[in-house]
C-alpha cells in the first residue's frame, strides 16, 4: 500500500510555495509520492479575481506548466484527470476516481491553511474525507491553535486531519501575474523550466489572465 499526497490546485502559475508545501508534506508525512492535479474548468473559488484568472489562461498550459515543475523530482507527478473532465471538476470526484483505480492506496489532500477553513463549504466533504486524510499547511493568517480548533472540530464531524507545520514562503500566483503584467523578475518564484515556458508563450502579460 503506498501513502500518496494529492497536490491540487489552480496552479496558474505552479509556484515554489505549492512545491514546497508538497515537499514538507512529502516528508512530513511520509508519503511515497505527490501527485500534481491542475484543477479543470474551476468551481467556486473565494477569489472571484482568481477564477477569472483560471478561467483566461487554458487547463492543458496550466498542467504543462505543473509537469515541467515537477520533472526533475522522481517523487512527484504530474495527472490531468481534472484538466480532461467535462465540466465542472469537484475534489470529491476526483478522489473517488482515484480510490476506484489504486483501491489498495492510501490518500493524503494535501492543501494551504484557506482550505482547512472552507473545506466543509466544498461540493460533498463528507465524500472528500471518505477518501483521504486532509493535510493542511499552518501558515498564513491563521494561528497553530485556531488550527488546532478547526482540525478537533473537522475530525468529530467528518474525518482525520494532519496539521503540517510549514514556513511562512509568502508567493502567490496573484502576485507572480502581477509581476509579470508590470515587466518585472518571477525568477527563483517559479522553477526556471517553467519561467522559460511562459517567456516563450508570453502568458501574463495581459490583465485578462
Ligand atoms: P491554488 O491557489 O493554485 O493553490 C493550491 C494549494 O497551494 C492551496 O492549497 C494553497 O493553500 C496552497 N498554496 C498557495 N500558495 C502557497 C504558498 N505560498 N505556500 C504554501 N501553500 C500555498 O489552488 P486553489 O484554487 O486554492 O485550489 C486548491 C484545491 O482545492 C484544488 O484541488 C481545488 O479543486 C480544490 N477545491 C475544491 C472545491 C470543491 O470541490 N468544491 C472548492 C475549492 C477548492 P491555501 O488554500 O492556503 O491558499
Amino acid at each position: 500500500m503506498a501513502r500518496i499526497g494529492i497536490m491540487g490546485g489552480t496552479f496558474n502559475p505552479i509556484h515554489t510555495g505549492h512545491l514546497m508545501l508538497a515537499e514538507w508534506a512529502r516528508e512530513g508525512a511520509e508519503l511515497d509520492e505527490v501527485w500534481f492535479i491542475p484543477t479543470g474548468t474551476t468551481y467556486m473559488k473565494a477569489s472571484l479575481e482568481s477564477a477569472s484568472a483560471a478561467a483566461g489562461m487554458p487547463g492543458r498550459e496550466r498542467l504543462h506548466m505543473a509537469c515541467l515543475a515537477v520533472e526533475d523530482n522522481p517523487a512527484f507527478h504530474c495527472l490531468d484527470l481534472e484538466v480532461q473532465r467535462e465540466g465542472r471538476t469537484y475534489t470529491y470526484e476526483t478522489l473517488e476516481q482515484l480510490k476506484e483505480r489504486y483501491p489498495g492506496d492510501e490518500f493524503f489532500f494535501i492543501t494551504g491553511a484557506d482550505c482547512l477553513f472552507s473545506i466543509e463549504n466544498w461540493r460533498y466533504p463528507q465524500r472528500i474525507f471518505q477518501c483521504c486524510t486532509l493535510i493542511a499547511a499552518v501558515r498564513g493568517e491563521y494561528t497553530l491553535p485556531r488550527m488546532e480548533e478547526k482540525k478537533r472540530e473537522l475530525e468529530m464531524s467528518l474525518g482525520r486531519v494532519i496539521l503540517l507545520p510549514f514556513p511562512a514562503v509568502d508567493i502567490s500566483s496573484t502576485e507572480i501575474r502581477r509581476r509579470i503584467r508590470q515587466g518585472r523578475s518571477v525568477r527563483y518564484l517559479v522553477p526556471d523550466r517553467v519561467l522559460d515556458y511562459i517567456k516563450e508563450k508570453g502568458f501574463y502579460r495581459e490583465e485578462s489572465i
